[in-house]
């Protein structure tokens, strides 16, 4: 049987506004399949969390996918009409939010919010439904599931909160799960037991998960592959191992330099210097030469191909051409 769910390409994801088209997300092509974990890193503003609301056909009003398909589950997302993409939304695709205070309705019992996605897709009686929605609690490791049915979203802890919008985004057993820094709102320890908990979901299921954060800490923790963005492209991919054993990207390897290192108490971290380029901002070559201590003459005016590292990685920066031909660039002092 085949393993294949998601097969994004060429995905061109913009904004119209005031002051013209913004381009978000920039011609990215990546893959999920069943039962695998793909983590999406970069800075707050690459195009992480644009990227999975242009999964989800749930972008803002003024922004929209300017090319590119999404393939899932043999249909290319991008042709449905909203009421069909709504029905495969909280169906067969779900999402977990950064902060379930916000996602989750404050005027609506748990149950209700439980009970409706249910109902809705599965046709079912609100009786049935009901027991569903506790056996969803139960299986999240939500205590007294009855009495919590019953209760609104600020009577729970953030965790607790946390674990109600996966009981809802798993309701309908997704094929695939999109989390968007599900984790960052909640202290360490409360952290830990939600990574876990998706772990388990996601071999229970076989669903394919795509976690996107900022915290390499997670990916280290859950991640099968890895999608590295950097202000709205993809510039690394590759399995697990060989993204933190061997970054080639410079901006991956920041990335990795300013995780603290708790086996070594001598490690020192690393910010990246400068900030994210303005989306509307024209930056000819590689859009990472204002920040990246290796930019060459030709960082600046020609944007970098993406090179095959082992089959399975692969890296857009010219420094790659160089590591393969030994034909070295002009660097250009940083
Ligand atoms: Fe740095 Fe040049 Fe590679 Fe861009 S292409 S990351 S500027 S070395």
């Amino acid at each position: 049987m085949s393993n294949e769910l998601l097969y994004v390409t060429n995905l061109n994801t913009a904004f119209r506004t005031a002051d013209g088209e913004l381009s978000a997300v920039r011609g990215i092509s990546f893959s999920v399949d069943k039962g695998e974990t793909l983590c999406i890193v970069g800075e707050s503003g690459c195009g992480k969390s644009i990227t999975s609301l242009s999964l989800m056909g749930l972008l803002p009003s003024n922004g929209y996918i300017k090319e590119g398909s999404i393939d899932f589950a043999g249909r290319n997302l991008t042709t449905l009409s909203k009421e069909e993409l709504r029905k495969v939304r909280g169906k067969d695709i779900s999402m977990i939010f950064q902060e379930p205070m916000t996602a989750l309705n404050p005027v609506l019992t748990i149950g209700y919010q439980l009970r409706e996605p249910l109902m809705l897709h599965k046709k079912i009686s609100k009786r049935e439904a009901n027991k569903q929605g506790i056996d969803l609690l139960k299986q999240v490791g939500i205590p007294y599931p009855e009495k919590r049915m019953n209760q609104y979203s600020h009577e729970l802890s953030g965790g607790m909160r946390q674990r109600v919008m996966i009981a809802i985004a798993l309701a309908c057993r997704p094929q695939l799960l999109i989390a968007d820094e599900p984790t960052t709102a909640l202290d360490v320890t409360i952290q830990a037991q939600i990574l876990d908990l998706i772990q388990d979901l996601k071999d229970d299921l076989n669903m394919g998960v795509i976690m996107v954060t900022h915290d390499m800490g997670v990916v280290a923790e859950v991640a099968d592959k890895v999608m590295v963005m950097y202000a709205g492209e993809k510039v690394e991919e590759g399995d697990v191992e060989s993204i933190f054993n061997s970054p080639q990207h410079p901006y991956t390897q920041g990335l990795l330099r300013s995780v603290p290192d708790v086996d070594d108490p001598s490690f020192e971290l690393e910010a990246i210097p400068g900030s994210l380029p303005n989306l509307n901002e024209n930056i000819t070559g590689c859009r990472f030469h204002p920040r990246c201590p290796f930019a060459m003459d030709c960082c600046k005016t020609e944007s970098p191909k993406e090179y095959d590292v082992n089959g399975t990685h692969r890296v857009k920066c010219w420094l790659q051409e160089v590591r393969e031909d030994g034909s070295a660039r002009e660097k250009v002092a940083t």
